[in-house]
């Protein structure tokens, strides 16, 4: 038989996805895949209803439906405070994994390096090396995340096409401070290099922390490619919407990758998700609430069970400290976890280029019904020392 891609010898199975089978198979409560169990609003789904039946149930618009693309760059020009064009600026594509990719395909020729910061969400891995990039790691040093400036300098002097940028952070609940982003924007200047953004956790933050979109720092909107997702912030993950925006020229491109990837993202779903993306002020106000509640009440359960872990600034992971449980093999220790505890994690492992093995990855986007009765398990984490 012929042999298959050497692209994908490197490959291994996603680490998450294998832990929420490793979860649903022994009956844990699934906390290492980050997804809600609650539902979106309800005005979306009494549109995904009318949609059921008045469609469109045909193809959209390659780039994105016409009122949906418009009601996007209308809210994402209120919260980025430039107005971005519906027509040029703007790719919707399925879930923001095949904008990062779309994106990587349209800008990266194979030897090109890339900036990633350590930890990091597993998907870039597999993106750098599908779009042949060579991974410049910089690292985000525990126990609160922030870089060495010298070491983000040396990466940029090794001449990368390219930075991608967390922010706010999976798996560690970072936030970059305006500070660090000029920093940063300052060297992607300096060294005429494109900023490639995931910002799927844009509206979930915890005060006193802000969100900068990096493409609205000076003279940053030529070289920034803004990757967001509609996932997180309308509790819908299995609708895959996703987008890009950036400036048009690069658009243009990214456009006919995404056409030659997917054709389009799903007509029905961009239709019902239109009047979400008028919601006012408020909703997000209410989302960053319920989101500040979880995270309240998950980490003092945490503290209650003895846990050590870190405060998030954004998103909804926790990394928890599993030191003290004698395990050298972090994947055995979240398989325990899961068969014996009955909670499911993603072993911190698989997000750092460091050998890193004391952490496990929790998340809190779940009701306050299943996280008490996650914390109820947790409570006897002890049977696991060993
Ligand atoms: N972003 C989520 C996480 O990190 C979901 C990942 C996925 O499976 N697409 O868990």
């Amino acid at each position: 038989m012929p042999g298959l891609s050497d692209r994908t010898r490197g490959f291994t199975d996603s680490v998450i996805r294998r832990m929420t089978r490793i979860s649903n198979e022994c009956g844990a409560i699934n906390l290492s895949q980050g997804f809600p169990d609650f539902d979106p609003p309800q005005e979306v789904l009494d549109r995904l209803e009318e949609v059921s039946h008045a469609g469109p149930h045909q193809y959209s618009v390659t780039w994105g439906a016409q009122n949906f693309r418009e009601a996007l760059a209308e809210k994402q020009s209120r919260f980025m405070g430039r107005r971005i064009d519906p027509d040029s600026e703007v790719v919707v594509t399925c879930g923001s994994t095949e904008a990062m990719m779309a994106v990587m395909m349209s800008i990266i020729n194979p030897g090109d390096r890339v900036v990633i910061f350590s930890p990091f969400y597993e998907n870039y891995g597999a993106d750098t090396i599908l779009s042949g990039a060579e991974p410049i790691y910089v690292e985000l040093r525990q126990p609160d995340y922030t870089y060495d400036p010298e070491e983000l300098e040396a990466a940029f002097a090794m001449k990368p096409k390219a930075l991608i940028l967390c922010n706010p952070s999976n798996p560690c609940g970072k936030v970059f401070t305006r500070q660090e982003l000029l920093h940063i924007a300052r060297l992607a200047e300096e060294h005429d290099v494109f900023v490639v953004t995931d910002e799927v956790y844009e509206h979930i933050l915890y005060r006193p922390h802000e969100h900068v979109y990096f493409a609205t720092l000076p003279g940053m909107w030529e070289r920034t490619i803004s990757c967001s997702s509609l996932s997180k912030t309308y509790s819908i993950t299995g609708w895959r919407l996703g987008y890009v925006i950036g400036p048009a020229h690069i658009i243009d491109v990214v456009r006919k990758v995404h056409d030659f990837l997917t054709v389009g993202a799903p007509a029905p779903l961009q239709e019902a998700l239109v009047p979400a993306l008028r919601f006012g002020d408020d909703y997000y106000r209410d989302l960053q609430r319920k989101y500040t509640e979880k995270r309240d009440l998950f980490l003092e359960g945490l503290d209650e069970a003895g846990i050590i872990h870190n405060v998030p600034q954004g998103a909804y992971y926790v990394l928890v400290d599993i030191s003290e449980f004698g395990y050298e093999d972090d994947h055995r220790f979240c398989e325990d976890l899961a068969r014996i505890v009955g909670v499911g994690a993603v072993p911190g492992s698989s997000f750092f280029r460091e050998p890193v093995n004391n952490l496990a990855r929790l998340h809190f986007a779940k009701s306050e019904e299943t996280l008490t009765a996650a914390l109820d398990r947790l409570r006897h984490i002890d049977r696991l020392r060993r």
